[in-house]
């Protein structure tokens, strides 16, 4: 996947940092991380890695801007972010190709989805702070007001890279606070590029700084600093528990948009051809690297063997493809090492006796370089397998049978995690009380889809704090009452 090399390649570009309104190199550090197009396994960028005297002078910077930043009236801040929206749509192309270029989305997955939601979160969030209720009075004598929480350190994954980033980004900066980002190493390409937009926006220095590092070099100095106020986390359960400890000693507000293991439920009496479909898609989308796939199917056990017929049809028709071509075909996975992981829970799926109905181990046919994984259907599994329970993120599927509602509710809820739920019926009553019953923070009935405006966050071990629209907004603010203010 990397290597630390001692010295740059001439022809691959070579990241900087941007500390306090200008691009940097590390101060000390001579690490250098060559990040890989998971596609051809080239080297397709190199990224300076900062030491934790870098993630401090980006903090510092953060720190410095703070006054005068949160000062900016509401108008001036959205006016910025309108500016960062206009540069963004200027050089969409670009971020289309950096997507593309860094973890492997198809064309048309980055352009339609992975490189739109930067606007989308943007727009949504400048709609939200527009129509939010900033001030009230709380009696005759108090105001209730809503202020910035300070310094805040984003830390994000690769798998939606932009996604995660306008996600935190957008609301951060509209609702006042100052930041220091920590993108994935993995794909740096599109938060350096989305750097380049803020700076070209026009953003007051060290309102917005970017260290590029890893969570083992930079993470505890970035959310163990006493200067820093909150930490809005998204990647595995793993690193953000270590995240909210190293915080914990600094009682700082944490927010975390943790992993997911999600059930979608098949009724009998759903379309059963498209709901199967449509679900196997889903799980395969993205190459399976999506927190909220649905990625336990839990199909009645009246329609079970038909439903595995189907999912091994759906499954069989997904195409993979080179993720520079247009079309509906899916990419490889992310890098070697996530490759290898994949590989090993495919493999503990078949040594725990899960039956392999399509796909299983080793590089997809027709691949001699890439990291494609063979889109797998398992079937015959039961929740309490590995491939089960733990988070594959990878074109995995396993289908589970159930008895009756009460079984499959109860199926969909024994998982440590919580962030999505999928029901499909063709009785609307009885998705909608199963809706209810599912512990997780998004349910989606027979392929809804979700706003930006809608909150996006888990239950259980999936997280804490819930991002998108107004909800993003409000993990960013403080609460002040104001006491001896006379209501107007
Ligand atoms: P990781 O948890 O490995 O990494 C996420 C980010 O955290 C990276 O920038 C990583 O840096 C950093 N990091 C790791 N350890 C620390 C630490 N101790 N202190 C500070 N930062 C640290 O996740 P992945 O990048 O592999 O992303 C995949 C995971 O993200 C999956 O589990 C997925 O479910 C989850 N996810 C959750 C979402 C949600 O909204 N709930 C959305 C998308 C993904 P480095 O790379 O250097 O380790």
């Amino acid at each position: 996947m990397s290597t630390n090399s001692p010295m740059p390649l001439a022809n691959v570009p070579l990241l900087k940092s941007y500390i306090g309104g200008e691009w940097a190199l590390p101060a000390t550090s001579t690490d250098i991380f060559e990040a890989i197009n998971p596609a051809t396994e080239e080297v397709c960028a190199q990224v300076a890695l900062c030491g934790p005297d870098d993630a401090d002078r980006a903090v510092r910077a953060a720190h410095a801007a703070f006054d005068g930043y949160a000062a900016l009236s509401l108008d001036e801040r959205i006016a910025l972010t309108e500016k960062l929206i206009a540069v963004y749509e200027e050089r969409y192309a670009e971020m289309v190709t950096a997507i593309t270029t860094e973890m492997g989305a198809p064309l048309d997955l980055s352009r339609d989805s992975q490189a739109e939601c930067g606007p989308g979160h943007l727009r949504e969030t400048i709609r939200a702070a527009r129509a939010m209720v900033w001030e009230r009075p709380m009696s005759s004598h108090a105001l209730l007001v809503h202020e910035p929480v300070g310094v805040c350190v984003l830390i994000t994954p690769w798998n939606w890279p932009i996604n995660q980033l306008a996600a935190k980004i957008g609301p951060a900066l509209i609702a006042g606070c100052t930041v220091v980002l920590k993108p994935s190493e993995i794909a740096p390409l599109s938060a350096q590029l989305f750097a380049e937009f803020i700076d070209a926006a026009g953003f007051p220095a060290g309102v917005f700084n970017m260290v590029h590092g890893t969570g083992a070099g930079i993470g505890d100095a970035l959310t163990g600093h006493p200067l820093v106020d909150m930490v809005s986390f998204t990647g595995s359960t793993r690193a953000g528990v270590q995240v909210a400890k190293t915080a914990a000693d600094t009682v700082k507000r944490v927010s975390q948009e943790l992993g997911g293991k999600s059930a979608n439920i098949v009724f009998a009496d759903a379309d059963l051809e498209a709901a199967i479909t449509r679900g196997v898609r889903h799980c395969f989308g993205n190459s399976g690297q999506s927190c909220n796939a649905p990625t336990r199917m839990l199909v009645e056990a009246s329609v079970y063997d038909q439903a595995v017929a189907i999912a091994q049809q759906a499954a069989e028709a997904v195409k993979l493809g080179d993720p520079r071509e247009s079309g509906p075909h899916i990419g490889p996975v992310v890098s070697k090492v996530h490759y290898e992981k994949i590989q090993r829970m495919i493999q503990a799926g078949i040594d725990e006796g899960a039956r392999l109905v399509t796909g299983g181990t080793g590089r997809a046919d027709g691949f001699e370089r890439g990291y494609y994984v063979k889109p797998t259907v398992f079937a015959d599994v039961h929740n309490g397998m590995t491939v089960a329970q733990e988070e594959i993120f990878g074109p995995v599927l396993v289908m589970i049978p159930f008895t009756d509602e009460a079984d499959a509710i109860a199926i969909a809820n024994d998982t440590p995690y919580g962030l999505a739920g999928y029901v499909q019926s063709g009785d609307l009553d009885k998705a909608r009380r199963v809706a209810r019953r599912l512990r997780a923070g998004s349910i989606k009935i027979n392929g809804a889809g979700q706003d930006y405006g809608s909150p996006f966050g888990g239950y259980k071990q999936s997280g804490n704090g819930r991002e998108w629209g107004e909800f993003g907004l409000h993990d960013f603010l403080e609460l002040k009452v104001m006491n001896g203010f006379q209501a107007a």
